[in-house]
């Protein structure tokens, strides 16, 4: 077999056989297949698309690139999530304890940085003692004793998709339906999954942008879930504005700890009570009224909040002591009028130029910084009043303030969730 051939095919539109997807991905893992041939392939793959018997294939050859695990003695109401990636989206961290006080067992491998937001493990890293390097051991052994355990995703799961995704992100190849859900479900695969429930983020600040997309990911994801026997049920998700109203990692902290002591509400809280609610029908196998009702109920009687601090104990950490900055900065608007748009995206990028995120895989986080945006859309807010406030331990001169749009009138789509398929 010949890579220069691959490339051709898919150049020309035609589909490739699975001997070939598997030559593919053994060679490009071995560096037989160059960076160069690589990134020529995944660019065709991007233009050209791929059939689904095609995407059945790269997924598995990813799957099987690294090691797996095995969550079958933890029996059959195991149930895991995963979001596509957005700003401000600290959900599992508030999600996993809500669904393991409900008798759900969530087994949560994460990941460290997400773009330049940092990811669940920076989130909890925040937390001072907090341990994100369980063994397996102890990670299966804490998830069978009181329900749930998050750990940050060992280095060799999908190795493939490892290196493939690295590539991607420097070649102008993420945004494509059958690479991002052949990304996606490998992992999950190679973690054993057998029932996920998937956050799929629609809009500016996600990487698909429209309902058509996100319909037919939802759909492949399912298809791809039927093939490796996980039960996958999809929420499409609008992605146009920030989640909640904390970027940066300690900050996201309280946020969750507010809502899971039921003190605030807002689209964050109302997207985790849906995502919980169908991760609790998934598990114990009940209908979705029946589960809204348990994850209410636990966010009201303070089973989800002890859920949250049993899990904090376990992995030695100490909320009591989360990192503050030096320095604080309000900013005010300078106009008045309705907030119809806040650019995810910008606030992402400020709140990494404050220390809360990396530029560079090498650089350090700094816990303690972030922004915490004090307005919804559709409020109304008057002129010099206060619309976020920056905290950082850096000295700050220019801040961008195109990040809000302020109108007369309020917008009329603020959908938060738009469809489920399952
Ligand atoms: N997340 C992944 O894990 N892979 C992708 O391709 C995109 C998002």
């Amino acid at each position: 077999m010949n890579i220069v051939d691959i490339i051709n095919k898919k150049r020309l539109k035609e589909n490739l056989t699975d001997e070939e997807i598997k030559y593919v991905v053994n060679g490009y893992l071995n560096d037989e297949i160059k960076d160069y041939q690589m990134s020529s392939l995944l660019m065709a793959i991007l233009l050209n698309d791929m059939e689904n018997s095609e995407i059945y294939s790269l997924t598995k050859y990813m799957a099987d690139s690294g090691t797996k695990l095995d969550l079958s003695p933890l029996g059959n109401n195991v149930v895991d999530k995963h979001s596509t990636g957005g700003v401000g989206d600290k959900t599992t961290l508030i999600i996993s304890p809500i669904v393991a006080s409900c008798g759900v067992k969530v087994a949560k491998m994460s990941g460290r940085a997400l773009g330049y937001t940092g990811g669940t493990i920076d989130k909890l890293g925040s937390i001072p003692g907090f341990q994100v390097n369980l063994t397996e051991a102890e990670f299966l052994n804490q998830v069978n004793t009181i329900n749930v355990a998050i750990t940050s995703q060992t280095e060799d799961i999908a190795l493939a998709d490892k290196k493939i995704y690295a590539l991607r992100d420097v070649t102008g190849t993420v945004e494509s339906i059958p690479l991002i859900a052949s990304s996606i479900m490998s992992k999950k695969i190679a973690l054993g999954a057998k029932k996920l429930v998937l956050d799929v983020k629609v809009g500016e600040g996600a990487l698909i942008k429209n309902l058509t997309d996100a319909r037919r990911f939802a759909n492949l994801v399912i298809d791809i879930g039927k093939h490796n026997n996980i039960k996958v049920v999809c929420l499409l998700t609008n992605m146009d504005y920030p989640l909640g109203n904390n970027v940066g990692n300690s900050l996201e902290v309280e946020e969750a700890i507010d809502i899971l002591k039921n003190n605030r509400q807002g689209n964050l809280t109302d997207l985790c009570i849906e995502l919980a609610s169908y991760m609790v029908s998934l598990g114990l196998e009940i209908d979705y009224s029946n589960a809204k009702e348990k994850v209410l109920e636990s966010l009201q009687n303070g089973q989800a909040y002890n859920k949250f601090l049993e899990l904090i104990n376990y992995q030695h950490g100490d909320i009591s002591k989360l990192p503050k900055s030096q320095l604080k900065y309000e900013i005010k608007s300078m106009t008045k009028g309705y907030l119809t748009d806040i650019d995810a995206d910008k606030l992402g990028v400020l709140s990494m130029h404050l220390g809360a995120g990396r530029q560079n895989k090498e650089d350090k986080i700094d816990y303690s910084a972030g922004i915490v945006v004090h307005k919804n859309i559709n409020d109304y807010i008057n002129d010099g009043e206060v619309i976020m406030t920056l905290y950082t331990n850096k000295e700050i001169t220019n801040i961008d303030n195109s990040i809000f749009k302020i109108s007369n009138n309020k917008i009329n789509n603020n959908q938060l969730i738009y469809e489920i398929i399952k």
